[in-house]
């Protein structure tokens, strides 16, 4: 059998081991072709099929209504930190932020070098380690929009619920929670994400677009940062990265085949609880960084006694087929990513490799 490591990577992530399987099989003869897919024309009704097959399953399984549409984009959700503001933030208007740690801050920075921006809520004074109060996001008079991140992937915050916008599109930065909990798509003007967290490999970027935002962009904005571009051309107006769409294909198969996102959600909170648990029966041992209320059910941060355990930590669990534990450096200590596709046995086995630190160094 395939030794896998019990794999906790903040992105590019864990895929789930049937997918890479079903990806070998095909992959020197995509479905009778004689080639595999990456050597295919864009342009081919085969690679047509796998793009509307994926954007056809996505709207399913995220419950996407018909007058929004799919696109599969190049340029990783850093690219819309830019692409959202010169598209959608017009000159006499203000693009509004939530500050909730340092993906928000990357999208206001871009957005700044294309309009009016103003933080509508912030957690600064809390070191990030919430998600602020719904009701103290203070919206401007002409805001655009308001953008929110929903799970903060380096210190592990994460929105139990979304502030209500009226007529001011909702936009969230889902790049590292999408489809691990169903959403009301509606109440959003625009989703993104990049794939590699909870949807794929890298390479490409979800976005999930509200008819009306994407009809129209300003006449300076390049075509191929225009949203209407790419709904246009059902996103082959240039070459895509096909291998990663035909991936994401398989891995919403995947999903569909768990029992859909209600059950991915179950999965996520049975896992992360297995870990939250034994922060809190710790005894002080393991600190988690998130408040209790903001606690991401992707990525779990947590701190230990000294530098030096933290450093112990992560060796040990190396020498013990744990990867990716070492947290961002930004905010130190340590962080397991438990994205869809991270088994529940691997987050036993850290649960498990826990207990047994804290019982050698505690
Ligand atoms: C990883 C991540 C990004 C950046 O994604 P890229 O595809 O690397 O540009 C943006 N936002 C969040 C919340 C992320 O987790």
């Amino acid at each position: 059998m395939t030794k896998r490591a019990f794999n906790f990577n903040a992105g590019p992530a864990a895929l789930p081991l049937e997918v890479l399987e079903q990806a070998q099989r095909e992959f020197v003869d995509y479905a009778g072709s004689g080639m595999s897919i990456m050597e295919m024309s864009h342009r081919s009704a085969i690679y047509e099929r796998v793009n509307n097959e994926a954007q056809e399953l996505l709207r399913e399984l995220f419950g996407i209504p018909s007058h929004y549409h799919i696109l599969f984009l190049q340029g990783g959700a850093s690219t819309q930190f830019a692409m959202i503001p010169m598209n959608l933030l017009p000159a006499g208007k203000t693009g509004a932020y939530v500050h909730t740690g340092s993906w928000a801050d990357k999208a206001v920075k871009e957005a700044k070098l294309f309009g009016e921006t103003a933080i509508a809520a912030t957690s600064a004074a809390d070191k990030y380690n919430r998600i602020p109060d719904l009701a103290s996001i203070e919206m401007p008079d002409n805001a655009a929009y308001l953008h929110v991140t929903s799970n903060e992937t380096i210190e592990g915050t994460q929105y139990k619920a979304f502030p209500q916008t009226g007529d001011v599109p909702l936009i969230a930065d889902m790049s590292s929670d999408i489809l691990s909990r169903p959403v009301d798509v509606p109440k959003f003007g625009l989703i993104y994400a990049g794939a590699q967290k909870n949807l794929g490999p890298s390479g490409v970027t979800i976005v999930i677009v509200r008819e009306d935002l994407a009809a129209e962009s300003p006449k300076s904005v390049p075509t191929m940062l225009r949203y209407e571009t790419h709904v246009k051309n059902n996103s082959l107006y240039n070459t895509p990265p096909s291998f990663s769409v035909y991936l994401v294909g398989l891995m919403l198969k995947w999903v569909k085949a768990k029992g859909g996102v209600s059950a991915i959600e179950q999965l996520n909170r049975d896992k992360t609880m297995l870990i939250y648990d034994k922060i809190d029966q710790s005894g002080g041992f393991y600190r988690g960084f998130a408040d209790s209320g903001s606690r991401s059910m992707m990525n779990i941060t947590f701190r230990l006694p000294s530098e030096e355990l933290e450093k112990q930590f992560v060796k040990e669990s190396e020498q013990n087929g744990f990867v990716g534990l070492k947290g961002h450096r930004s905010v130190g200590g340590l962080r397991a990513s438990a994205y869809n596709a991270v088994p529940l046995e691997s987050c036993k086995a850290l649960a498990d490799f826990m207990v047994e630190f804290q019982r050698r160094h505690g």
